[in-house]
């Protein structure tokens, strides 16, 4: 199966970089509906099966458009997903890189979090604050993902067992207090379809670009 990874689901802002990150709203209801139609199985997140023809939806860093434009199509077309947000900057913005992209963009608050909870979307955790994890102290990254795990619990009031590494950043070290900080799942940049002898803590994902058409799209998920 393959691990679909989603950021923005916007049109990009014309002064931001990478604007590969927004796949526009049309254009992802277009992909959807091509999942729909070429009789893909998009599965519950962390739950992982065996087939080609099976997908799971993936959005990082838990942007206000997800609710605003990636979860209504979602909930139409009734398909589950998990966003991963930076617990400590629920609320706030994508402080970790809003110069460099020259945008700042905004993340959803604990109450649009609760409502998505409510909806049967699921939560993982993204760290507190969107570091390197390898590039910080030991002491700072084992707080970063403890603690990330600690605060969406106790806000959310549901057990947190998946995480997703910032910038897919991370090594041997890293995962090892991933598995101690008590989650099932770690979700990586790597590029790739899941297979059932992979490493939970090291699941591979497929980016998906705003640049793609939807041949593009409808190649990259059949072979
Ligand atoms: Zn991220």
């Amino acid at each position: 199966m393959k691990v679909l990874m989603y950021h923005n689901i916007d049109h990009p802002p014309k002064t931001s970089e990478m604007k590969s990150l927004y796949v526009s709203p049309q254009k992802f209801q277009r992909q959807m509906q091509i999942l729909r139609s070429m009789k893909f199985r998009v599965v519950e997140p962390n739950r992982f099966v065996e087939g080609k023809r099976s997908v799971m939806l993936t959005f990082d860093d838990g942007y206000k458009d997800f609710l605003e434009k990636a979860y209504p199509i979602l909930k139409e077309m009734n398909l589950p997903a998990i966003v991963f947000v930076p617990a400590k900057l629920v609320g706030s913005y994508n402080v970790w890189d809003s110069y460099k992209l020259g945008v700042k963009k905004y993340l959803m608050d604990w109450e649009e979090l609760s409502f998505l909870v409510k909806e049967g979307i699921k939560i993982g955790s993204h760290t507190l604050t969107h570091p390197f994890l390898t590039r910080i102290s030991p002491s700072e990254a084992r707080r970063e993902i403890e603690a990330s795990k600690k605060l969406l619990e106790d806000k959310l009031g549901i057990p947190i067992d998946a995480f997703c590494y910032p910038y897919g950043d991370y090594n041997q070290e890293i995962k090892k207090m991933v598995a101690e900080a008590g989650y099932r799942y770690a979700y990586t940049t790597v590029e790739g379809d899941w297979r059932r002898e992979d490493d939970p803590l090291e699941i591979k994902r497929i980016y998906v670009s705003g640049y793609w058409t939807s041949l593009r799209f409808l190649l990259k998920i059949l072979i």
